[in-house]
C-alpha cells in the first residue's frame, strides 16, 4: 500500500491506499504551518504512523501533494505563502524518506489534485484533461498523454495567472487573470463592488441561492471567465475535457450554467464538444493523486 499526504494551510489530510487506490483508511490533523517545516511534515509523518498502526500490509510509498511552487524531481518546497513559516526552500521528500525509509515523492497541490481525478476520479481513464481549482486563488494542471505535464519550469497549466480576463488586478502581482473573476476570494470581492457589503464567498453563494441578481452576476461573470480559460485551452492544445474542483464549485448550480452558456455561444474551434466535469473525489482528491504519483513512480522504477 502507498500512503498520500495533503498539507494544506490548516488541515493535513492522510490516506493509506490500496494497489488501485481504495481509501484503506484516513485521518486528517492541524498542519502546524507557523512551526516550520520540520513540524508539518513531522505532523504528516505521524498520521501516516498512525495508520500505519491500524492497518496490516505493507508500505510502499509515500505521496505528498502541497500548496505552493514545488520542485516535483528535487522534492522540495521552492515558494510558499506568507501563512508557512520554514517551509520554502524545505526538503520534503528526503524528510520523509529519512523518516520511514520508503521513496517519497512531492507535487504541488493543483497538480496533485489533478492526478487524483485522473486516475480515480471525474475524468478516470481520459487521456487529455485540463484541471482547475476555483478555491481561494485559480489553480490550473494538465494532463496529456494519459501523464501530468507540468512542463520544463514546473508551471505548465496555470491557467489562474494568464492575462485576457479584463483589468482587475491580481493577487500575483499581474493584472487581467482568470483568478481576479473566478476565485472564491475574487467571488466575494466583486460582490462588494457590486453592493458595498464585505462578505465571504460563501455568503454570495447564499445569496444566489435566495435569487440575489448581484451575487447571480457574479457568478455569471466567473463561469463565463472560466468558459473563456476552456476555449483557450481547447483551441491551443486540443484538450475538449475539463474537471473542475475547489471550494467555488459549491455553486456548481450557478457556475456551470454560465460555462455552458458561453461554450454554446462560442464553440471550440476544432469542432469537438467541450466536456466540464466537477471533481468526484472532494476533499481526498489531493491525497489519493499523491497517493497515485507513489503508484505510479514506483511502478516504473520495477519491483524493489
Ligand atoms: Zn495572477
Amino acid at each position: 500500500m502507498v500512503a498520500g499526504v495533503d498539507i494544506g494551510g490548516t488541515t493535513t489530510q492522510v490516506a493509506l491506499c490500496g494497489e488501485d487506490l481504495n481509501v484503506l483508511d484516513r485521518l486528517e490533523v492541524p498542519t502546524p504551518a507557523a512551526a516550520g517545516g520540520a513540524a508539518m511534515v513531522g505532523a504528516a509523518l505521524d498520521g501516516v504512523r498512525q495508520l500505519l498502526g491500524r492497518t496490516p500490509g505493507r508500505l510502499l510509498g509515500v505521496g505528498v501533494g502541497a500548496a505552493g511552487v514545488v520542485d516535483a524531481r528535487a522534492g522540495r518546497i521552492l515558494v510558499a505563502s506568507d501563512s508557512f513559516l520554514g517551509w520554502a526552500g524545505f526538503a520534503v521528500t528526503t524528510a520523509v524518506e529519512e523518516a520511514l525509509g520508503v521513496p517519497a515523492f512531492l507535487d504541488n497541490d493543483v497538480n496533485a489534485f489533478l492526478r487524483g481525478e485522473a486516475a480515480a476520479g471525474a475524468v478516470a481513464g481520459e487521456p487529455h484533461v485540463l484541471g482547475m481549482t476555483l478555491g481561494t486563488g485559480v489553480g490550473g494542471a494538465l494532463w496529456l498523454d494519459g501523464a501530468l505535464y507540468d512542463g520544463p519550469h514546473g508551471a505548465a497549466g496555470e491557467i489562474g495567472h494568464v492575462p485576457g480576463f479584463g483589468d482587475l488586478p491580481c493577487t500575483c502581482g499581474g493584472r487581467g487573470h482568470l483568478e481576479t473573476l473566478a476565485s472564491g476570494r475574487s467571488i466575494a470581492a466583486r460582490y462588494g463592488e457590486r453592493t458595498g457589503r464585505t462578505v465571504t464567498a460563501r455568503a454570495v453563494a447564499e445569496a444566489a441561492v435566495g435569487g440575489d441578481p448581484d451575487a447571480l452576476a457574479v457568478y455569471e461573470g466567473a463561469g463565463a471567465a472560466v468558459a473563456r480559460a476552456i476555449l483557450v485551452t481547447a483551441g491551443l492544445l486540443d484538450v475538449t475535457t475539463f474537471v473542475i474542483g475547489g471550494g467555488v464549485t459549491g455553486a456548481w448550480a450557478f457556475v456551470e450554467p454560465a460555462i455552458e452558456r458561453t461554450l454554446t455561444a462560442e464553440p471550440p474551434v476544432s469542432g469537438h464538444p467541450v466536456r466540464v466535469l466537477p471533481a468526484l473525489l472532494g476533499g481526498d482528491a489531493v491525497a489519493i493523486g499523491a497517493a497515485a504519483r507513489a503508484l505510479t513512480e514506483l511502478r516504473r522504477a520495477g519491483p524493489a
